[in-house]
């Protein structure tokens, strides 16, 4: 089946017997256990699996191409149980612009238990000087936040493998639709299930699809199912049901984002703009080769200092200056200030999240608040 016939139909397992054509929302945190102890409705505590987490976990599942899948409460829980599940003394290899709040776990949380190095991971090259007889993990995200930079998820794939090292992608930024990490030789693909997937800015979720039910695997269902940072029947239910469209939303973001981004590379106010579609991006080609679309988030530079940046997400009127991405409602925001007085990102970065109203309203209302800088 194609991705669009797979996201409608691969979470509608409950065969209601009031005839559903969709799933309803299984509230019920407990479940009948049989004459003979055993569970026959498959499901015996909603903390260790319900229904509709079952069903999401599946859509997931086939739309990554995987072996299985877990949800989370958030992006950062589904991160951090991978962190959890790694031994005690491991060296992590992890992106220098790494999404912040997976370096702020790293250092705040694991600081102690676990050892990384944040390196620029597009340069292929460079990563195995950098395994030590520790290393077990590489984590890679692609296209990363906010610089929108490309890694070769195969070629990094390769060394991972010859290494015997686990080997993770955050593909929130690209979502299923766009890449599928795990045919390109991920073990471990992540979501932030927020994001893309429920597309609505009103859900928070994280999920891991897995490409083996392997020893790794057992070790972060257990921190899913014991630890319990689990999503709700609810969350779960509206993210299955934005999921339905996510192929044709994510076709609409690309085509948004990539008529604002060849907009903004000509403007007069812009120093630059990062984008994965434009040529003169540095991993253009890469982009191309292992993604079906280039997405629908960019970075833009703006000329002039954090002020005049600051003055242009202040002038919008359509785009709404908040945080986040993925949404149906475009998004923008001075990066740096949100990631606070650690953050590397240039202090005349802009990220925008190109939502799915009309493109020419958009450009309308971006190149007024360009004017008015
Ligand atoms: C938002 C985000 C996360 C974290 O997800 P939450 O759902 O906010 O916890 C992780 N990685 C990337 C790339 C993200 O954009």
């Amino acid at each position: 089946m194609n991705p669009e016939t797979t996201a409608i139909h691969a979470a509608n397992l409950v065969k209601a017997t009031t005839g559903d054509v969709t799933s309803p929302i299984h509230l019920s945190t407990t479940f009948f256990r049989g004459e003979d102890g055993g569970y026959p409705g498959g499901h015996m505590y909603s903390r260790v699996s319900n229904p509709n987490r079952t069903a999401l976990e599946q859509v997931l599942t086939a739309l990554e191409g995987g072996e299985t899948s877990c949800a989370f409460s958030s992006g950062n829980t589904a991160g951090m149980a991978i962190f959890q599940a790694l031994k005690p003394g491991s060296h992590i290899i992890a992106p220098d612009d790494m999404y912040w709040g997976f370096k702020k776990q790293l250092m705040t949380i694991f600081e102690g238990t676990l050892t990384f190095d944040f390196i620029d991971l597009t340069v292929t090259e460079n990563i195995a000087q950098y395994i030590k007889p520790n290393t077990s993990l590489i984590w890679v995200e692609t296209p990363s936040n906010p610089l929108l930079k490309i890694c070769d998820i195969e070629a990094i794939a390769k060394i991972a493998k010859k290494h015997g090292l686990i080997f993770a992608v955050d593909s929130t930024f690209a979502s299923p639709i766009l890449q599928n990490p795990i045919a390109l030789g991920a073990d471990i693909v992540m979501h932030s299930t927020t994001k893309y997937i429920g597309g609505h800015s009103d859900v928070l979720g994280g999920a891991l699809t897995f490409a083996a039910k392997n020893e790794f695997w057992e070790k972060v269902k257990n921190i899913q199912e014991t630890g319990g940072a689990v999503p709700s029947a609810f969350d779960c239910f509206l993210l299955i049901r934005s999921i339905k469209t996510l192929a044709y939303r994510i076709k609409g973001h690309c085509g948004n984002a990539e008529k604002l981004a060849n907009y903004l590379k000509n403007h007069p106010q812009i120093e630059a703009v990062y984008y994965p579609g434009l040529v003169s991006h540095p991993q253009h080609e890469i982009a191309k080769a292992q993604m079906r679309g280039f997405g629908g988030m960019l970075s833009i530079l703006t000329k002039g200092d954090a002020a005049a940046a600051r003055k242009v997400v202040n002038s919008v009127k359509i785009f709404s200056q908040a945080t986040s991405l993925g949404g149906v409602e475009s998004l923008i925001e001075h990066r740096a200030s949100v990631e606070g007085p650690t953050s590397k990102t240039p202090q005349n970065l802009i990220r925008i999240s190109v939502g799915l109203e009309n493109i020419d309203d958009l450009i309308a209302d971006l190149d007024a608040a360009l004017a008015a800088k």
